[in-house]
């Protein structure tokens, strides 16, 4: 079975998510942990997520995916941004802990000109100080479009991140496929090569979720906006071969595209019917 779902808003609960989510064909969603302007986040209700908890394993739901808030950045120039990221981080993990076995995502950063290099070693700084051994939360690196300084636009950088980070069994990475497209991975005309590059630098192994949205942008355009499915530079076909390719199918995807509720529903029931079982 395709696992898919789409980003909800928790703000009525985690119970209340569970059921909206399968109520338009998801199995799965992702949600924002505090709102992405990063304030101060609600301690999690544990009646609530308990609730949830039996839903989801009733009703076969893969793992959720946890999104941190845009604003975190863990590699600023400025110490008290740096200071906030690790504050958020923590808290994040620790909120989490609520809800076992899941995905804790953050785009790795902005170097704001400090150079990739020095980019990945405050990243890498980061997680070295907020993991925790014994975390139930597995934490993923999110692939990214290269807009600006963003660190992780090349699978490279994330390899090299997650060698660096002590606690690498709890490290795994989320592809985004409007991002790597726009950073130049071919997933339309060369899908084969991409996941065998994603392979070697970085193991389809770490690999855990995806982002599965179009993009309004062109190919390497370095330019993060997404589309609704097959109204973007990739394309309906494209996706449809991605999320059926061997290396992800199995995986957790997330819509992330331009949608209300209803256009999410659309957009599950479009992925189940080309998926093949
Ligand atoms: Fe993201
Ligand atoms: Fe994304
Ligand atoms: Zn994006």
């Amino acid at each position: 079975m395709l696992n898919i779902g789409c980003h909800l808003s928790i703000s009525k609960g985690f119970a209340h998510i569970g059921i909206e989510a399968k109520s338009i064909g998801a199995n799965t969603f992702q949600f924002f942990t505090r709102n992405p302007q990063g304030g101060k986040a609600k301690e999690l209700d544990s009646a609530d997520v308990e609730k949830y908890n039996s839903y989801a394993s009733e009703n076969g739901f893969a793992p959720i995916v946890a999104h941190a808030p845009y604003t975190l950045n863990p590699c600023s120039d400025n110490p008290q941004t740096r200071e906030f990221a690790q504050m958020v981080f923590a808290d994040d993990l620790r909120r989490m802990s609520k809800i076992p076995h899941n995905y804790y995502n953050f785009h790795p950063g902005s170097h704001v000109g400090q150079g990739i290099e020095k980019g990945i070693e405050m990243i890498v700084d980061l997680l070295n100080s907020v993991m925790q051994q014994d975390q139930n939360t597995t934490v993923l690196l999110e692939t990214m479009s290269g807009k600006g300084s963003e660190v992780g636009a090349e699978f490279n950088q994330l390899a090299e991140i997650i060698s660096g980070v002590r606690l690498k069994e709890k490290m795994g990475v989320c592809l985004d496929t409007c991002h790597i497209f726009a950073a130049g991975y071919d997933i339309v005309h060369d899908l084969d090569s991409v996941m065998t590059e994603f392979d070697k630098n970085i193991g389809l192994s770490r690999l855990k979720a995806v982002h599965l949205n179009d993009s309004l942008m062109p190919f390497a355009s370095h330019k993060d906006r997404h589309a609704k499915i097959g109204e973007g530079e990739i394309g309906q076909e494209a996706l449809i071969r991605f999320i059926n390719h061997p290396t992800v199918r199995k995986l957790p995807f997330i819509l992330e595209t331009p949608n209300d509720l209803d256009g999410y529903e659309k957009e599950i029931a479009l992925m189940r019917k080309n998926y093949t079982a």
